[in-house]
Formats: C-alpha cells, sequence, structure tokens
C-alpha cells in the first residue's frame, strides 16, 4: 500500500476535506430508513464522521436485474481508522442490520462499500480502493458527483465515465 501523510491525502469535496467515500444501496425493506439507519450507525461510535452526503437516487438494479429497485447515496466522511478497520466496521454496520449474504448482487437490506480511501491505490484479497467497479456504475457515479464532483479516477472525470453509461436509470428520489 502507498502511504503519504494524512493532510496532504486528505482530498477536498463539497463539505471540506474527507478521507473516503462510502457507497450505500439497499433494495429491501424501507430503503430510506435503512440508508439513513446505516449512516447514524457508521457515526454512532464518532469513528466515522459524515463531512457531506449526496442525494438519495432510486436505481434500476445493476448486474442482477431480476430485483426491487435500489436506494443509493454516497457519503465523504473522515475517520482515523485504517482502510482495513473501515472496511470491518462497514461490515459490523451490514451485519448490525441483518444483511444476509445469497446471491451475489443480489437483494441487500444495506451495502456499505468503500469507494475511495484518501489516494490510496489497494489491491488485496479483500480490499480493493478506489472500487474496481465504481466507472461501470452510473448508481454510483450520480451520487458520488454530488459529493466530490472534481474526483478523478484513472485520469477520468465523473462525466467521462457517465458518459458511457445510461444514468436515465439513476433518478433523485
Ligand atoms: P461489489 O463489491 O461488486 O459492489 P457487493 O458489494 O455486493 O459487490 P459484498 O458481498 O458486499 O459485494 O462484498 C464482497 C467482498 O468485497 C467483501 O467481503 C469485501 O472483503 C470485498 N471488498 C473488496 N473491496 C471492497 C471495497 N472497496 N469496499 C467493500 N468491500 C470490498
Ligand atoms: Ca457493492
Ligand atoms: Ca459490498
Amino acid at each position: 500500500m502507498r502511504q503519504v501523510g494524512r493532510a496532504e491525502a486528505q482530498l477536498r469535496g463539497e463539505g471540506g476535506a474527507f478521507d473516503a467515500i462510502l457507497g450505500l444501496g439497499t433494495n429491501l425493506g424501507d430503503r430510506v430508513h435503512n440508508i439513513e439507519e446505516a449512516i447514524r450507525l457508521l457515526t454512532a461510535d464518532g469513528s466515522v464522521r459524515v463531512v457531506s452526503r449526496s442525494k438519495l437516487y432510486r436505481s434500476a438494479p445493476w448486474g442482477v436485474t431480476d430485483q426491487e429497485w435500489f436506494v443509493n447515496a454516497c457519503v465523504a466522511v473522515q475517520t482515523e481508522l485504517s482502510p482495513h478497520d473501515l472496511l470491518l466496521h462497514c461490515q459490523a454496520v451490514e451485519n448490525e442490520m441483518g444483511r444476509v449474504r445469497t446471491l451475489k448482487w443480489g437483494p441487500r437490506v444495506i451495502d456499505v462499500d468503500i469507494l475511495t480511501f484518501r489516494d490510496l491505490e489497494i489491491s488485496e484479497p479483500d480490499l480493493k480502493v478506489p472500487h474496481p467497479l465504481i466507472g461501470e456504475r452510473a448508481f454510483v457515479l450520480v451520487p458520488l458527483k454530488d459529493i466530490a464532483p472534481e474526483l478523478r479516477l484513472g485520469g477520468r472525470t465523473i462525466d467521462q465515465m457517465l458518459e458511457k453509461l445510461d444514468s436515465r436509470e439513476v433518478q433523485p428520489l
């Protein structure tokens, strides 16, 4: 893992400096409540603080298309957790909310992905950052643009990545 000093590595977004961007998604039960509950649980112990959050979006299912529509959102956060500890923290929230893993990309009460972590590139079996599928997912890119419109991944802007996708399937709630 490439590590640089924290102050320089923090990125700036709409709400100020942040360490990581999390992507949230849900398509079971009260989806809006699930997003709010996940944010409440993520921040409950103070290890993660939300700097800014996107609007909530209604998104067509991706990957496995024969399932309910999703609500998706992104949050920019400050944290002193390491990337792996942040992953464990996100997974603990998923578990606390009753996430059951059945089908890959299948229905879920909540999914919390680490989209970016400072300017790190991590490629480990259990953690890949930036999340490798960001550029293929309008349901990630559209909310991401709300909070970090200047973000570039692999040299591409969010708009450049969105050009190749159908963002009509992602609508503000
Ligand atoms: P996808 O990762 O394609 O969005 P998913 O979110 O449905 O699919 P999960 O079942 O939630 O997949 O997670 C599978 C594994 O992905 C986790 O066990 C975790 O170790 C791994 N993983 C790798 N990179 C990341 C990341 N950036 N954020 C969250 N999990 C990650
Ligand atoms: Ca995911
Ligand atoms: Ca996930």
